[in-house]
């Protein structure tokens, strides 16, 4: 189940999980991308619309599963990102930044955690969070504290799942300059600075282009598997490099 799987990273996802067999439910705000991520990843993908800052979307999702096959792995994906200065930022955008990216993964995890332990087939939870919360942004300053907040929820929430012996393991991806409409759709910033902010890559990146959604899907395909069976609490950098300068 990956939340956001209408664009970029979340699409890639859905589209790369169900090439490796997963049955996928791919959930976004945005009812018709949901509905062509579900088309493009096969004919065992299904959709629902999803807004992840909404607990009574998370309720009806839950009703949904446990009446169906259950769920294995969840990916904590939707995001938004609003720049800009913090004396200019409006306790409202604040608050709609953490909605969407906090928010909405504690609620997926509240509402998923259980379904998962039912399901009984151990699982994995992956939240996609950003470079940003781990290394300072001059630009994305309420977005970064919503990125670092949902690594420490991972780091919390893995030792609560080892602690109970479910042997569900929770990790996060910091993704850095990926190659996604959301450049197109920052706000609080100008177009120049989005456009710097992603065309930065090629001088930034010590691999020297930005990634692609792929990139972080198969990172997200290797945290979902058994191979990654010893792995729970830890923020995988896909990143080409940057966090190492
Ligand atoms: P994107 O804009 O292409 O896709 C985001 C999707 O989330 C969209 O389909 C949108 O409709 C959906 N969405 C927005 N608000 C929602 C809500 N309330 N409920 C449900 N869905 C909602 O962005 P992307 O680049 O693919 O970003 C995916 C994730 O990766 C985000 O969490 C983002 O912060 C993170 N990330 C992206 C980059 C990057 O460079 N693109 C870097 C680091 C982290």
């Amino acid at each position: 189940m990956i939340t956001g799987a209408g664009s970029g990273i979340g699409k890639a996802c859905a589209v790369e999980m169900a090439r490796e067999g997963a049955e996928v439910l791919a959930t976004d705000i945005d009812r018709e991308s949901a509905r062509s991520t579900a088309r493009d990843s096969g004919p065992s993908a299904s959709f629902l619309p999803l807004d992840v800052s909404r607990e009574g979307d998370w309720i009806g999702l839950a009703q949904r599963v446990s009446g169906g096959g259950g769920l294995d792995v969840l990916i904590n994906n939707a995001g938004i990102g609003i720049g800009g200065d913090i004396t200019a930022l409006d306790l409202a955008d604040w608050r709609r930044q953490q909605a969407v990216n906090l928010d909405g993964a504690f609620l997926g995890i509240k509402h998923m955690l259980p379904l998962i332990r039912d399901t009984g087939s151990r699982g994995a939870i992956i939240n996609i969070a950003s470079v940003t919360g781990i290394r300072a942004s001059a630009t994305f300053v309420s977005y970064a504290a919503s990125k670092g907040g949902l690594i420490a929820l991972t780091r919390a929430v893995a030792r609560q799942c080892a602690a109970a012996g479910d042997g569900i393991r929770v990790n996060a991806i910091a993704p850095g300059i990926i190659d996604t409409p959301m450049f197109g759709g920052l706000e609080g910033i100008s177009p120049e600075q989005a456009a710097q902010a992603r065309g930065s890559a090629e001088t930034l990146v010590p691999l020297g282009r930005a990634g692609s959604p792929r990139d972080v899907a198969m990172a997200a395909i290797y945290l979902a598997s058994d191979e990654a069976g010893y792995v729970t609490g830890v923020t995988l950098p896909v990143d080409g490099g940057l966090l190492t300068g």
